[in-house]
């Protein structure tokens, strides 16, 4: 799960991070409000969306000249002006890709006069299963293109959780940033803090970028982005508490309601499968079919009729689907129950689109009698190739 801007700059000053004071604002009023609350001269307003690169970002409705998502005001009415600007427009940035970001949120922050940017961040490494922390001078641009143009300019370590984070790490991160004297003392003290916040809070990546060098000497975090394990949500409601659904793929919230690990992907042939490890491989058989999936889909281990008619509702929702395809194990769960599902579901959403079913397991026979008994057009496929052939198949049969 991913957060806003202010509110990770929130979490980190809650752990005595120095960030800039700022407000979140909702609309140009608020936005005003909260350039009040600041000391001045210098503002800046920045758009919250759930992605990077909004500095370089472009607005869609307001054409190439205009500036972007994080913008410097120098008084009460510029802030207002970009606010006015800003707000319900689209931003378009490296990462939201073409069809951008509405942006719904501000976040007025007190303007910081910058002598330095670098970049620090912290994420798990899932090769050494280990927290790393990744350090560069190079801040405030495209990481990726330091990581791909001048690759020496990062340097990559990662921590020991049995030992936890011992002062040598400090002074790593500290002599990556090249810093001196206090400064050098600083970057130790706030990469404890950082690694310490990112445990407590069960975060998956903390990116600072930048990271800067005020012009009278401290290390301040201008740009901060968090992202936190699901799976470990449930012992931090007050992190829960920060979803912003607006951000999140609308297919995907509902999935999660019924418990289904739905991700949307941008084929054709939609996948409703059990098991996540099944439903990986039978997107890497559609492709070798030479198709593409249009979702990763896994109805767990003990799904009903009431899921799969969610699953299939899911799926049909997406108007890329073209066809659906079906690979069922039944182990836990009985070909039979599934098989009444899939008729139902069909029938419930009056099914459009070509159906190929694949069971196999307990009761297989039962099921497959129910579906060539239900008077809909469901192809049967008896093994994985055969399913993933046929399904496609029929798209392109129908597409003809
Ligand atoms: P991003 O483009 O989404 O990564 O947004 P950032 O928050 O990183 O801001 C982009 C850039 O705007 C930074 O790298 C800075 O150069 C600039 N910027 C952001 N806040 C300030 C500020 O308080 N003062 C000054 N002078 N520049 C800022
Ligand atoms: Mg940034």
């Amino acid at each position: 799960m991913n957060i806003h801007e202010y509110q990770a700059k929130e979490l980190l000053a809650k752990a005595g991070i120095a960030v800039p004071a700022g407000y979140p604002a909702l609309s140009v009023a608020e936005a005003v409000e909260a350039a009040k609350k600041l000391p001045g001269p210098l503002y800046v307003v920045k758009a919250q969306i759930h992605a990077g690169g909004r500095g370089k970002g472009k607005f869609k409705e307001l054409g190439p000249d205009a500036k972007g998502g994080v913008r410097l005001a120098k008084s009460l009415e510029e802030v207002e002006a970009h606010a006015r600007e800003m707000l319900g427009n689209t931003l378009v940035t490296v990462q939201t890709g073409e069809a951008g970001k509405q942006v719904n949120r501000l976040y007025i922050t007190d303007g910081v006069d910058i002598a330095r940017e670098y970049y620090l961040s912290l994420l798990v490494d899932r090769a050494s299963g280990r927290v790393a922390f990744v350090v560069s001078t190079e801040g405030g641009m495209d990481i990726e293109a330091v990581a791909h143009e001048t690759p020496e300019k990062i340097t990559t370590f990662t921590i020991d959780p049995a030992q936890g984070f011992m002062p040598h790490h400090g002074r790593a991160v500290a002599y990556a940033l090249k810093l001196k004297g206090d400064l050098n003392k600083q970057a130790q003290s706030l990469a404890r803090q950082l690694y310490e916040a990112f445990i407590a809070n069960d975060c998956s990546m903390l990116e600072i970028n930048p990271l800067v060098e005020t012009a009278d000497g401290k290390l301040t975090v201008l740009d901060a982005k968090m992202s936190f394990d699901s799976n470990a949500l449930y012992r931090h409601p007050e992190i829960e508490a920060l979803r912003d659904e607006t951000e999140e793929d609308p297919a995907e919230i509902e999935a999660s309601k019924y418990d289904l690990a739905y991700i949307k992907l941008d084929g054709n042939i939609g996948c409703m499968v059990n098991g996540a490890g099944l439903a990986m491989a039978t997107m890497d058989i559609i492709k070798l079919n030479g198709a593409f999936p249009a979702n990763f889909l896994d109805v767990g281990g003990g799904a009903t009729t009431e899921k799969v008619t969610a699953a299939f509702k899911i799926i049909l929702k997406d108007p890329a689907v073209e066809g659906i395809l079906v690979n069922i194990f039944g182990g836990i769960m009985k070909c039979d129950v599934i098989a009444n599902g899939i008729v139902q579901a069909a029938k419930e959403v009056n099914l459009q689109v070509p159906l190929v079913v694949r069971l196999e397991g307990t009761n297989v026979e039962q099921g497959k009698a129910i579906l060539a008994n239900s008077g809909l057009a469901i192809v049967p496929a008896d093994n994985l190739g055969d399913a993933a052939q046929k399904i496609v198949a029929e798209v392109r049969k129908k597409a003809a």
